[in-house]
């Protein structure tokens, strides 16, 4: 049975996967190819790489300021990841679908658990698996040397590798990103598929 949603014909597309995988470059891929999709931009406590730019990556927060968020209710869903907090926006994404936008959402498996109990807009759900822990590894490396990373936010994304990847099963779609190319088209297929269920 089709449930109640508050935007109706509009997509919440959340992907996951274990940091290294190459979900943030798919997302911008995905953006960049559909001008009907826009990234849910959110709020979080780490601090930003040196790359990184404020309301475009992220919107960086003080704990203190995240902490008021969370009383406010202000967001859908928000989790500690590797030791930072993470949430997302409810204004925003309200706005992005107001705005007639389907959403992306680069958020880990607590994150999308909470917004699947959400009665938002229709939602699908990918995660994406590297070809090996060692990809990971080598990504990460590689990662750090532009965003200034220290061996200790690698190890401890390392560390919750596992814990990342027995979620995979809770997703509606789970996509192997050997080549980034062939893993954003497999992505904007489903994506177009899903659409297609609406009509
Ligand atoms: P990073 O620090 O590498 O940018 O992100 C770390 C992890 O946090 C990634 O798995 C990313 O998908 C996840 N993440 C980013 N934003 C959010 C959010 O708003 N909510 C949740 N639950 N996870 C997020």
């Amino acid at each position: 049975m089709n449930r109640v949603v508050d935007y109706k014909n509009k997509l919440l597309i959340i992907i996951s996967s274990p940091s290294g995988t190459g979900k943030t470059s798919i997302c911008k891929k995905i953006i960049n190819y559909d001008k009907t999709i826009k990234l849910s931009v959110s709020h979080t406590t780490r601090d930003p790489r040196d790359n990184e730019i404020n309301g475009v990556d992220y919107f960086f927060i003080s704990s203190d300021e995240f902490n008021r968020k969370i009383i406010d209710k202000s967001f859908i869903e928000y989790a500690n990841v590797f030791g930072n907090y993470y949430g997302t926006s409810r204004e925003n994404v309200k706005k992005i679908l107001s705005g007639d936008f389907d959403v992306l959402f680069d958020i880990d498996w607590q994150g999308a658990a909470q917004i699947l109990e959400s009665n938002i807009a229709k939602i699908v759900t990918i995660f994406l698996v590297p070809p090996s822990k060692e990809v990971v590894f080598e990504r990460l490396e590689k990662r750090s040397k532009e965003t200034g990373d220290g061996p200790a936010d690698i190890k401890r994304r390392m560390l919750e590798y596992e814990n990342e990847m027995i979620h995979a099963n809770e997703y509606d779609y789970i996509i192997l990103n050997e080549d980034i190319e062939e893993c954003t088209a497999k992505v904007i297929n489903i994506i177009e598929k899903e659409r297609k269920a609406f009509n």
